[in-house]
């Protein structure tokens, strides 16, 4: 089966997408098996070397006074962590469990092998952007606006009709703020593969009118106006060198409308041809540092400084594979090891079988590998506002649309922990506020003045072609 094929059927699998993406991507270079082979080679040295470290660590605590060493880390208050909780507006920009919920799942029971669920969310999230998610293969026989409608049907009725003393329905950063203040769930929405609009601006207005409030421009698949970065190596796919004219005038209508344009998942060069074309700061909804993990869903250190100098934030990703190195490179080998096994248990014709011989699998790989930890999304997170400022880096978890998280960030209610590491490293509660949720509703009223200052110009008419 060819590459296109493998990346649309890992499409179908939400959960394993990810993981099997790295597999097609990279199950042609044996970089990571060298690595792992010099690391092992090197092990002996390195047991040498910390043993005598170890000797003179020890003779140090012994005789050095205790004043002088450097503390490692901000003593932290279980009250000042509990403050933070209580009033920063954690804002998730994706969150996948739409995918499960269009299937019958109901979010206020408890989500087994997953990271979204009420009872995990409540007092602890402030919003959530749900995504609209339309996997490519909804474009065969032009089913991808049915698919769109389906995904923001399921975020309508399913969770937020459905448990209204827990969700409010949000479109604006006041609704968002308002929502918090009444202790419930702000939900929102963003479409993740700009396939869904079928490339009719008509539709682009239809989702915005229905209360889509980000667009991702593309999937992993390149769509007819816009490059994504999961096939760029793929020859049998038409590129365009990033946009097209008329993903321009996508970007353009999306600003005219106040809806953000959101880059993760694209080339590189159309997050550029974006950022050019965009007259409100854009987003990366869901993707976290290349420099921290060479993966290319990340965002290199130029991308970083160019989406900041225009305003926007990037979300940082808690897949194990965009947060860790380490995971990543280990991953490579066994994905391709387990590669026969699933491309059977996706021939599997009952969902439920297929999902159980998916998840089987997952276990497997996940049990492992050495796994992302919450000292990796600290550095991701780190790493952002060093090179990007404290005021353009947020979270989108991606929960539930991805294999492996770290333990320690499992859910809503394990971020506490997050809060009190960011703080012993330093970060003050106005800086983890702005990352939790400043930031992003910053964006989303700029986005809206934006909107706002278009509303005279009339809509974009373009047709793909022209
Ligand atoms: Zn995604």
């Amino acid at each position: 089966m060819d590459k296109k094929n493998d990346i649309i059927a890992a499409k179908q699998s939400n959960t394993f997408l990810d993981l099997f993406f790295a597999l097609s991507f990279f199950a042609k270079t044996d970089r990571s098996a060298r690595i792992i082979q010099k690391s092992l080679l090197l092990k002996g040295t390195y047991l040498r070397r910390y043993r005598s470290l170890a000797v003179v660590s020890l003779f140090a605590s012994a005789v050095l006074p205790a004043v002088a060493q450097t503390p490692r880390t901000k003593p932290v208050t279980d009250a000042q962590v509990a403050a933070i909780t209580r009033d920063a507006i954690l804002i998730d920009t994706h969150n996948d469990v739409t995918s499960k919920t269009v299937t019958g799942y109901n979010i206020a029971t408890p989500n087994k092998g997953g990271q979204t669920d009420l009872a995990r969310m409540k007092g602890f999230l402030g919003a959530e952007f749900f995504a609209v998610f339309v996997g490519a293969e909804y474009v065969n026989g032009n089913h991808a606006a049915n698919r769109t409608l389906q995904m923001i049907d399921t975020t309508r009725t399913d969770i937020i009709a459905a448990h209204p003393n827990d969700f409010v329905f949000a479109t604006t950063a006041d609704e968002i703020v308002a929502a918090h203040n009444g202790h419930k769930i702000a939900a929102l929405m963003g479409i993740e593969g700009g396939h869904a609009i079928e490339d009719s601006l008509r539709l682009l207005r239809d989702y915005y009118a229905l209360g889509v409030r980000y667009m991702t421009l593309t999937h992993f698949n390149t769509n007819n106006w816009a490059d994504a970065q999961g096939d760029f190596e793929d020859t049998k796919v038409k590129h365009h060198d990033g946009l097209t004219p008329f993903g321009k005038d996508v970007v353009r209508e999306m600003n005219r409308l106040g809806m953000m344009v959101d880059i993760s998942h694209t080339a590189d060069k159309t997050f550029y041809d974006a950022l050019e074309v965009s007259t409100a700061p854009i987003i990366a909804s869901h993707s976290s540092c290349r420099a921290v993990s060479d993966h290319t869903r990340n965002m290199t250190d130029d991308m970083i400084r160019a989406l900041a100098a225009k305003g926007g934030t990037m979300q940082i990703n808690f897949d194990c594979a965009y947060l860790s190195q380490r995971y990543s490179d280990a991953s490579k080998p066994l994905m391709a090891e387990l590669r026969p096994r699933y491309m059977e248990a996706m021939k599997i014709e009952d969902p439920a079988a297929r999902s159980a011989a998916i998840e089987k699998l997952q276990e497997e790989s996940t049990a492992k590998l050495p796994p992302a930890t919450l000292a990796d999304v600290v550095a991701q997170i780190d790493h952002a506002v060093k090179v990007g400022g404290i005021d353009h880096v947020g979270i989108g978890t991606d929960f539930d649309g991805v294999g492996c998280v770290p333990v320690e960030l499992s859910s809503y209610d394990k971020f506490p922990a997050l809060t009190r590491a960011l703080l012993e490293k330093g970060y003050s509660a106005a800086d983890i506020k702005k990352i939790y949720g400043g930031n992003i509703l910053r964006v989303m009223r700029a986005v809206e003045q934006r909107a706002r200052e278009l509303k005279s110009t009339p809509a974009i008419e373009t047709a793909i072609g022209k």
